[in-house]
């Protein structure tokens, strides 16, 4: 076989397997020090991201990845710090955290940290995370949003700082103590009317988990293809 086909027969294969071994901590937010989260009027934030984050454990463990939940059951209480730790601590390949807005457009987003923030005392992610974590943001956002084409309108790809904790800070907690690539998704606005209908039925969850595991393979894929220099020469690269 010619060497230009051996390569890119390597290339496909480390896109398609990407996944395998791999391990994804998935973080249905709410309850936590900020609160129960927002809701709509037929559901809650707590109740809709817990629904889609099991259909997208179920989805994850199908495909042989190991799944780390960062709570056991629906109500339990976990700060933005210890969800963090929990993520760490599995060394997970990739922390996806789960949210609904509440504002007045309507649809998808997705966040990550592009600087380091301050919170509690600690200054956080690292330059290498943030690398990572914009990688990852990246390819999951575009693949995200060509699932949900024709389903769910898609905002865009922002930062931390978009946010209003993360503008306060730099990052969201969450971010900050993340020592894992770390991104953050708004699955819908729970405030509009059209968007909880639709993150209302099986259908509309099973989508929306749909869009996340497809968006969460190519994340891997995109930090897979991109390893870290072996020998940081910036000072910079150092907290
Ligand atoms: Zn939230």
């Amino acid at each position: 076989m010619r060497l230009a086909w051996i390569i890119a027969l390597l290339v496909w294969a480390g896109g398609a397997w990407a996944h395998k071994g791999a391990t994804i901590c998935i973080d249905p937010g709410h309850p936590s020090e900020v609160g129960p989260g927002t809701r709509g009027k037929k559901i809650t934030e707590m109740r809709a991201v817990w629904l889609v984050g099991q259909k997208l454990e179920r989805r994850l463990k199908a495909r042989g990845i190991k799944v780390v939940m960062t709570k056991s059951s629906e109500k339990e209480k976990v700060t933005n710090r210890r969800r963090a730790e929990i993520a760490n601590q599995a060394q997970a390949d990739l922390m996806i955290r789960l949210h609904c807005d509440a504002q007045s457009g309507r649809g998808f987003a997705t966040y990550y940290p592009d600087r380091a923030g301050r919170a509690q005392g600690r200054t956080g992610p690292s330059p290498e995370v943030l690398r990572q974590s914009k990688l990852a943001a990246t390819a999951f956002h575009s693949e995200a949003a060509r699932v949900l084409r024709g389903h769910l309108p898609v905002l865009g790809l922002y930062t931390d700082r978009r946010t209003k904790i993360g503008a306060q800070q730099g990052a969201l907690t969450g971010s900050i103590f993340s020592e894992v690539p770390v991104l953050l998704v708004e699955l819908v606005v729970l405030t509009h009317p059209q968007d909880e209908a639709f993150i209302l039925t099986d259908a509309g969850q099973e989508k929306l988990a749909e869009a996340l595991e497809m968006g969460i393979l190519k994340a891997l894929a995109a930090v897979r293809a991109a390893p870290p220099a072996k020998r940081p020469k910036s000072p910079a690269a150092r907290e």
